[in-house]
């Protein structure tokens, strides 16, 4: 594994690998790796000749009162991970590289930034997408590999790779779960043994709504109660939204279908945590439950 920091030689890796007809998948993350992490490398690998990921904790897609100093990180860890997991060339540009000064243009995104989770961070999907843009512009997919765990952002994602026209292809992979069904997340780490008994209410709830789904529910507002009553029976637990969406839109439904995404998100003390699942496949479908991986 190559491990590179200068925008320069990153872009140097990704033109030598062009030359030599050599197709480049790219998983960009924030580090501090875990498998959910680590199965977006797989289907890098499967795909591609070339698997670059970028750590880079992108300092424009926090708000000023969230935990980007204190976001968890360790990069002799990654670096193992990565290595192991097939990573070809492992990117950990600098804040200073990635924004020598503070950014003139940005990419806003249009309505869908501003529902769920962009009601609740305001700017941070102009952050991700700003972010990502560069990074595509430095690394030059040809494909990029997101996951569902950030099911709205993988959305915006794909309009950004469609309404500007970048020759990359968007593959969203599932959602990888703890054995008792919390979603990996490197923030789980903030979690202590309260919070994180708390926080299973979270798989709970979307498994409520799946179950009311497939008994024959189509009614949003139904699932979306049957889901509220299991995060409601957690006291210690403040639900921030409940929604199920359009997958491809992320707009609000009120009939659901068997794609329809059930988007949760809750703070647990000072600590938010988000969750989804597709209500025709429900929770047991990820690869760490047990269920059949795809
Ligand atoms: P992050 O480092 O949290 O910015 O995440 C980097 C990428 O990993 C994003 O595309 C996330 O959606 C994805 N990801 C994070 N957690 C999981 C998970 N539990 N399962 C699958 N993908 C994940």
């Amino acid at each position: 594994m190559r491990e590179l920091t200068a925008v320069r030689d990153m872009r140097e890796a990704a033109a030598g690998a062009k030359r030599h007809g050599e197709r480049i998948a790219f998983v960009p993350t924030m580090g501090f790796l875990h498998p959910g992490h680590l199965a977006l490398v797989g289907e890098a690998r499967r795909r591609a000749d070339l698997v670059v990921m970028s750590i880079f904790v992108n300092p424009l897609q926090f708000g000023p009162n969230e935990d980007f100093a204190s976001y968890p990180r360790d990069l002799e860890r990654d670096r193992r991970l990565a290595e192991q997991a097939g990573v070809d060339v492992l990117w950990t540009p600098t804040a200073e590289e990635m924004y020598p000064s503070a950014p003139e243009v940005t990419v806003q995104p249009g309505p869908v930034g501003t529902i769920l989770e962009g009601a609740i961070r305001p700017g941070h999907f102009a952050g991700v997408l700003t972010v990502v843009l560069k990074l595509f512009a430095i690394v030059q997919p040809d494909i990029a590999v997101f996951g569902r765990k950030d099911a709205q952002q993988a959305a915006l994602v794909r309009f950004m790779v469609r309404d500007l026209s970048l020759p990359v292809e968007i593959l969203v992979a599932p959602t990888v779960r703890d054995a008792d069904g919390l979603a990996l997340s490197s923030r789980n780490i903030y979690l202590d043994a309260g919070m994180r008994r708390q926080a299973l209410a979270l798989p709970r709830a979307l498994a409520a709504g799946v179950e009311v789904f497939r008994a024959g529910e189509r009614k949003a507002g139904q699932i979306v109660a049957a889901a509220w009553k299991v995060l409601a029976s957690e006291s210690a637990l403040t639900t921030e939204y409940i929604n199920v969406v359009d997958p491809a839109t992320f707009q609000p439904s009120h009939a659901a279908t068997p794609a329809s995404v059930l988007a949760v998100a809750v703070r647990v003390g000072t600590r938010r945590l988000i969750d989804n699942v597709v209500l025709g496949e429900g929770t047991e479908r990820d690869p760490r439950v047990g269920g059949p991986s795809r």
